[in-house]
């Protein structure tokens, strides 16, 4: 909470710009949002970026092999037909590079260049209501004032840094993996050490066991890994998606994940045992997450087919890996939620240069200067990667200084988890819009972000057409949205996340409040809520600080 002394004064605002709206990070999320905001709706806009260009997550996460695992063609953006028809993927799965050179050929484009500003690291962002602006002030000493605040961090740019003793006495070379040094980092004929078998851990195990003299990989909680099946895509692939394109945003929309797939309305009763194992080998040999969409509708809510899905996976994992024990330690116990995408992850395993280390069995104690202790010993690396994750969800956004009215900051009203109306305003914190923020659907990002930019753009517009100045959600309609959130994920398989530390409770953040971090029902009917939403005319809102209550 700040002071009433330290709000900013309105003594000094001659020296501080002012734009419509200020947008923070360029990434998918901000260049939508720069987009619908300064072409659709004309509003002066100003956008920060810590970074030293577009990109956001693809930015900062260019560790080998880093790869999206939603189909390239719908990993990008839908509002512009020309852009669609002109930008070619050349992969199934874009890597780190070509969506960065997208997100890069989408500025330029759109000449968005001139509204950002690099290398700006936003450290607090003030409510005045006095005069119905937010100060924003940056590392570097900047202040911007604003009447919209948009918030386009992304959930999982905050890193988990590595919680070891002894990491400044390693004498060899330490990385993070989402925050990869720019230029070449030689892993030629080195003993690497992998910490960490999330999706990161999963795409670079690959990549660094082909060239590593010597690959071990420590993991604490093994995952499924269902086959990726990238594939290039040819002039006639190409053709195909450019001539369907509407169709495929169309099937995206409905889709639970916002993946160009059907979700079936099979349910695991409906089959018999034959065809039950035919359908997950075909689902299994297509690759990406048909296996979880595609063969039946109830994996995520019926206990016998998530079981049933769960072992065809382990029986593949021991088919593929030809150590028993090696098999056995990869093998997840906890229930089956979102898997991972491999390009072939448990064939790296057979490399006669890989090996596994069970660090639940046998935990990290320290890093010491020859490479890692264990509870049973020290192993002599050359090279450490840590692939710890993120403090995602909220982490991104309680770091900047947020604070709303009376000096409330944003990490004081989200102590207990995060509390939001759609994932998108939170009450208190008027006219502050978060596009990808905590809470909301957790799905392929590009569509969500698009769909919240979009939804922001109307929010303004009702504002502006209705003659209000300010707009921010009912402590009520935040409840209910925080009840729905949990309602859906506690009624799930993903519950068990909080057994596998997974961060999408923020359980993986020693002393953070377990709380589901973001919405996991369906983005077909995330979309549906927020565009009744409009429909009722922001029914869940009040308008010029009405919703003002004494604390
Ligand atoms: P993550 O899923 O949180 O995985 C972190 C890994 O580090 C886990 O294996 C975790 O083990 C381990 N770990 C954490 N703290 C540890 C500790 N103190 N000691 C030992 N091990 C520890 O992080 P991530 O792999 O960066 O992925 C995060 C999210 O980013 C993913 O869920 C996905 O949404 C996104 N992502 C997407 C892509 C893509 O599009 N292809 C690629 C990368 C990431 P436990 O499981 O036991 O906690």
């Amino acid at each position: 909470m700040l002071a009433e002394s330290e709000l900013p004064s309105e003594a000094d605002d001659v020296a501080h710009p002012h734009c419509d709206a200020l947008i923070i990070g360029a990434g998918f999320s901000g260049l939508a949002a720069l987009y619908e905001l300064r072409e659709k709706l004309g509003l002066s806009v100003r956008l920060l970026e810590a970074g030293t260009d577009v990109g956001g997550v693809w930015h900062w996460n260019r560790y080998p092999g880093a790869r999206c695992d939603s189909d390239s063609f719908v990993y990008c953006y839908s509002f512009s037909k020309e852009l669609q028809n002109d930008w070619e993927w050349s992969e199934r799965y874009a890597a780190q590079p070509e969506i960065q050179r997208y997100l890069q050929y989408v500025a330029d484009r759109f000449e968005m260049r001139r509204d950002i500003e690099f290398g700006t690291r936003v450290t607090s962002a003030v409510y005045r209501e006095t005069s119905n602006e937010w100060v924003v002030s940056t590392e570097d000493g900047q202040t911007f004032r604003c009447t919209y605040l948009i918030s386009a961090v992304g959930p999982l740019s905050r890193v988990f840094k590595p919680p070891f003793e002894g990491m400044d006495t390693f004498e060899g070379d330490l990385h993070l993996a989402s925050q990869w040094p720019e230029g070449p980092v030689d892993l030629a004929g080195k003993r690497v050490a992998l910490v960490g078998t999330g999706a990161t851990g999963i795409q670079m195990t690959p990549r660094i066991a082909s060239v590593a003299a010597q690959l071990t990989v420590f993991q604490r909680t093994p995952q499924y890994v269902l086959p990726a099946r990238n594939f290039l895509l040819d002039a006639g692939k190409q053709l195909e998606i450019k001539s369907t394109y509407d169709e495929i945003w169309a099937q995206t929309r409905r889709q639970a994940f916002a993946l160009p797939i059907d979700d079936t309305k099979r349910l695991f009763s409906d089959v018999n045992s034959a065809n039950r194992q035919r359908l997950m080998e075909r689902a299994w040999e297509l690759g990406g997450f048909r296996l979880i969409f595609e063969a039946f509708a109830d994996v995520m809510t019926d206990e016998e087919c998530n079981q049933a899905v769960a072992d065809f996976v382990r029986n593949k994992i021991r088919a593929i890996v030809a150590d028993p024990e090696t098999a056995e330690r990869l093998a997840p116990k906890n229930k089956l939620t979102r898997p991972q995408l491999g390009h072939h992850y448990y064939e790296t395993y057979n490399r006669a240069n890989v090996s596994l280390v069970d660090i639940k069995a046998d935990p990290i104690e320290s890093i010491t200067p020859k490479g890692i202790r264990t509870a049973s010993g020290e192993y002599e690396f050359d090279v450490i990667v840590f692939a710890l994750g993120f403090d995602g969800g909220t982490g991104a956004m309680t770091q900047m200084g947020i604070c709303g009215r009376d000096g409330q900051s944003l990490e004081e009203k989200w102590e207990a988890g995060p509390r939001t109306y759609l994932g998108i305003c939170v009450d208190e914190f008027p006219n502050m819009f978060m596009v990808f923020g905590p809470q909301t659907c957790f799905a392929n990002a590009p569509v969500i972000s698009e769909r919240a930019s979009s939804w922001i753009a109307k929010a303004i517009s009702h504002m502006r057409e209705q003659g209000h100045r300010a707009m921010e959600p009912t402590p009520e309609a935040v409840e209910s949205w925080v009840d729905h959130v949990a309602e859906v994920y506690y009624g799930t398989a993903y519950k068990h996340g909080k057994d596998a530390g997974s961060w999408l409770v923020g359980a993986n953040v020693p002393g953070k409040p377990i709380a589901p971090q973001l919405y996991v029902g369906s983005a077909a009917s995330y979309f549906d809520r927020i565009e009744q939403e409009v429909d009722d005319e922001f029914k869940g809102f009040t308008f010029d600080g009405q919703a003002r209550v004494s604390r």
